[in-house]
């Protein structure tokens, strides 16, 4: 598995495994039908631990799909920006694969949901928000140390301009949520400072910290994540700009980190129900990816109680089931 002394496969790529999106009228009428299924579903709770996300209409609910090909399918408030959270972590990890390498970001964060042996006790105590791979909290600010440049301000424009190039378009920062979350974060400063006692942290901690809060409050609406999400889905070529953001060997380390951590404490959940790497954000957006398809955006502030959008969570299963992209389905080789 890629340890230090065995070489690399050099890998063509030749073959995927993966096929396309149905015809968009299908595309349109899944989406149509997910949103008024369940939009009038009101369980769960926004966030508020980030005080200024509190403030936010519970109503809000917009899907988007867009293809590998640059197809573009939305419903509802697809256009309403909120803050990117904790979806910044897959793009963000994926810039620092493309500037590292993805065996030296492995080397470096680690991609195992615990981090401990799988019938380790140990891990059920630690669990916590204290796993290592760059989907929480820790490995998250610990990938944002790493990203190239030698202050705080060029990591930070590195982040804004790479997350802009993911979606095809310059991305504004929320100043107001950016202010109420680093007013309120000492968790995130703690988990920091304990990275770096034990040697895992890449620069600065409290400036590492801060950029990894900046990168938090970039704006963006549920087209932006599908079109983020359809650039992995697409070998790492956002599909309405046709810019290269990652090389192509990338993408299937980070959506194989998205689905192993995606999801908080539901991940396991999530991939049973949906078979798609995701990863959600606790200001209500989600990005699902379906490798060589197409990427899907919602956004719905009510969370459940891991912190995943309700109906965002709703609409994906849906569409995963109704547009076949569940990518662990198949049928007997003899059925047609
Ligand atoms: N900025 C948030 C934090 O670090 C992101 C949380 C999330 O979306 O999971 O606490």
């Amino acid at each position: 598995m890629a340890d230090g002394d065995v070489p690399e496969l050099t890998v063509t790529d030749p073959y995927v495994s993966t096929g396309r999106l149905p015809p968009s009228d299908e595309i349109d009428v899944m989406l149509a039908s997910a949103h008024e299924l369940y939009r009038d579903i009101t369980r769960g709770e926004v966030a508020d631990y980030i005080p200024v996300l509190a403030s936010v209409d519970p109503e809000l609910f917009g899907a988007c799909v867009v293809s590998a090909g640059g197809r573009e399918h939305s419903v509802g408030d697809s256009r309403h920006p909120f803050s990117i959270q904790s979806v910044s972590k897959p793009f963000v990890f994926a810039l620092v694969c493309d500037a590292l390498g993805h065996r030296k970001a492995r080397e470096l964060l680690g991609v195992n949901s615990t981090g401990l042996p799988f019938n380790s006790v140990m891990a059920i105590e630690l669990n916590e928000h204290r796993t290592m791979n760059p989907m929480v909290n820790a490995g998250a600010i610990a990938t944002t140390s790493l990203v190239p440049g030698d202050t705080a301000e060029q990591k930070w424009e590195f982040v804004r301009e790479g997350l802009s190039r993911f979606a095809g378009r310059s991305l504004e920062f929320d100043e107001e949520v950016y202010e109420s979350e680093a007013a309120a974060n000492l968790r995130n400063v703690g988990i920091a400072h304990l990275l770096e006692c034990y040697g895992q942290l890449y620069f600065d901690a409290d400036q590492s910290t801060d950029v990894y809060t900046r990168q938090c409050s970039v704006l963006v609406d549920a087209r932006d994540l599908a079109v983020m999400g359809a650039t992995l889905a697409d070998g790492g070529v956002n599909p309405i700009t046709g810019e290269r953001v990652i090389a192509t060997a990338h993408c299937k380390r980070v959506l194989a980190v998205m689905a192993t951590a995606g999801l908080y404490e539901r991940s396991g959940e999530w991939m049973y129900e949906i078979g798609l790497p995701g990863k959600s954000g606790v200001s209500g957006g989600i990005v699902t990816v379906s490798p060589g398809k197409g990427g899907l955006g919602t956004f719905s502030p009510r969370l459940d109680a891991a912190g995943n959008s309700v109906r965002g969570a709703l609409t994906t299963a849906y569409l995963s089931d109704r547009l076949g992209l569940n990518i662990y389905a198949s049928e007997p080789a003899t059925a047609g």
